[in-house]
């Protein structure tokens, strides 16, 4: 599955899960406490195929799903430059320190297995938004 693929089918999974809360009066605080990895675990098992296998994505003791993926990931499934004869296909925005660009034959991802910053608490608040996709506008370059 590409990025764009995967982006569309989670956001339709996303909004799914924030109207049934918004529907059941949640405030955002509330919202935010849904995402957490715990209570996702339990309740949304759909969510990510993670839950299943009871596995964290990053071994962070609060880690909140709301932002999966990461607003400062950006990609393009069509390659966005080619670098000695390999394509990248995503980078950080940011150039966090804990992520780094990894190479798979050909092909050039970011790999952000060592990166936690989309998924604490803090920084869902600061960058909440209601909408997702809103969030993740600028992902696709
Ligand atoms: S390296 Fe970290 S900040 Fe950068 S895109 Fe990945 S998770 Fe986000």
């Amino acid at each position: 599955m590409g990025y764009s693929n995967w982006v569309s089918k989670h956001a339709t999974k996303h909004k799914q899960i924030v109207q049934k809360l918004l529907a059941q009066n949640y405030t955002k605080e509330m919202i935010i406490e849904y995402f957490d990895f715990e209570n996702m675990k339990a309740k949304e098992s759909d969510f990510c195929p993670l839950y299943a296998k009871n596995k964290k994505c990053h071994e962070i003791e609060s880690l909140n799903c709301y932002l999966c993926s990461c607003p400062n990931f950006r990609f393009n499934d069509d390659g966005i430059k080619n670098i000695e004869a390999k394509t990248q296909y995503s980078f950080c925005a940011i150039d966090s320190k804990d992520g780094k660009q990894g190479i798979y034959g050909e092909k050039i991802h970011q790999d952000c297995s060592r990166c936690s910053v989309p998924h604490h608490k803090e920084y869902v608040e600061k960058h909440f938004d209601l909408d997702w996709m809103k969030t993740m506008k600028q992902c696709s370059v």
